[in-house]
């Protein structure tokens, strides 16, 4: 069977999720990078030269000698990825789907905009039909993937919804530093020291679940109807949101069973073969010291998802810990299952295949 061959082009590709991006697509089968683009700051330079290399890896060296360009809407590429700062998010993303161009984004902008996907391949795969609502000429749209940490507590809530029906979410973060981005918060309010407050953060996470495990219903959203208080921290870590989370149910609910909803789940994908799924969504201990940020984020690439410390909770039901890869199961990794997805779906093609009628191809 033939791959699926597109060009794509990366927009913020200096920043801490660009960088994440240009290590995942360097080697990626089906999605070859041909446009870096990142601000005029960074325009007209060598990739080498202009970013600031925070990967553990070698900048692949095809990567490292190609010109980085302004993000203007004349790419050479299919699609576009957007890890772009949220200042200028909005603004690009717009213009770049104006012209044509689908773009899958990182950043805060389109997230509860109502024609737009807020999409986790394994949770909603079906908004992505939101795609249809959009009213862009020549194929191009906007689709979104979850705050860092969102994604990691809307993962581990899917199979308790489904089992048992959630009531009410407290969760409390411990998120890491590359979450804010490079050079991200000063060393000196943060080495020795957690800083108990990210600005948006605890809005994001009451608010994006909802629509994340919302059911869509004639082309619109209702919104989960769950209470979720968010407490969110940042703390001297590299990489890897940790999340204390109580919740309560709709019933009477146990660890047992809520350990066995995580390791019964099954991705309602699994059968799509997308290069970046992982093989299990949840890898979940039993030893009560993990996950820990510096030893379990790397499952399955860093797309799983980490959870521990199943117990009952003395104010809620039951509580656990869940671990997630901000920067890649969290930010450019989600992305790129999701841009996987609609390959899958029908929703992105080489732009030569739907020039021809003017219109998105669909499934
Ligand atoms: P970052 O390290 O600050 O990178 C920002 C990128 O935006 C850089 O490539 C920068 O280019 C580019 N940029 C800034 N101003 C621009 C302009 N006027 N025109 C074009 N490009 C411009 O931020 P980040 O952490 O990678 O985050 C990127 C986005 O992803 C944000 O919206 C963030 O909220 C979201 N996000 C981040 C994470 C995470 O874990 N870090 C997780 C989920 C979502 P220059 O280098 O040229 O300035």
């Amino acid at each position: 069977m033939q791959l699926p061959h597109l060009r794509v082009g990366i927009l913020g590709a200096t920043g801490a999720v660009g960088q994440k991006f240009v290590e995942l697509l360097s080697t990626h089968p089906w999605f070859e990078i041909t446009a870096l683009a990142a601000s005029e700051r960074s325009a007209g330079r060598l990739y080498g030269d202009a970013v600031n290399w925070i990967g553990s890896t070698a900048i692949p060296d095809e990567i490292a000698g190609q010109e980085v360009v302004a993000a203007r809407p004349d790419l050479n590429c299919d699609f576009v990825f957007s890890g772009l700062a949220a200042t200028v998010a909005g603004d690009v993303e717009w213009k770049f789907a104006e012209a044509g161009y689908p773009v899958i984004s990182n950043a805060r902008n389109f997230r509860m905009h109502d024609d737009v996907p807020l999409l986790i391949p394994e949770i909603n795969p079906d908004h992505s039909s939101l795609i249809e609502r959009q009213s862009w000429q020549r194929g191009g749209f906007i689709v979104t993937n979850p705050n860092c940490s969102t994604i990691g507590l809307v993962c581990a809530l899917r199979p308790l919804v489904d089992a048992f029906g959630v009531r009410d979410v407290q969760v409390t973060t411990m998120q890491a530093l590359s979450g804010s981005g490079y050079p991200g918060v000063p060393s000196l309010d943060v080495l020795g020291n957690v800083v108990p407050f990210i600005r948006g953060e605890e809005e994001k996470m009451a608010t994006e679940p909802l629509k994340l495990l919302g059911t869509l219903d004639d082309g619109r959203i209702s919104p989960a109807d769950i209470t979720i208080s968010a407490q969110c921290n940042r703390v001297p870590v590299l990489d890897g949101h940790l999340e204390c989370v109580s919740v309560r149910f709709d019933q009477t609910v146990g660890p047992e069973a809520v350990r066995k909803a995580f390791l019964g789940f099954r991705s309602p994908i699994a059968s799509y073969g997308l290069p970046s799924e992982p093989e299990a969504l949840f890898c979940v201990y039993d030893d009560e010291r993990f996950p820990q940020p510096r030893r379990h984020l790397e499952h399955h690439g860093g797309m799983a998802v980490a959870i521990g410390r199943i117990r009952s909770c003395e104010v809620l039901d039951v509580k656990f810990i869940v671990l997630v890869h901000n920067t890649v199961r969290g930010a450019a990794g989600g992305a790129v299952l999701n841009a996987e997805l609609l390959v899958k779906q029908g929703y992105l093609a080489a732009r030569s295949e739907h020039a021809s009628s003017g219109v998105l191809a669909v499934i």
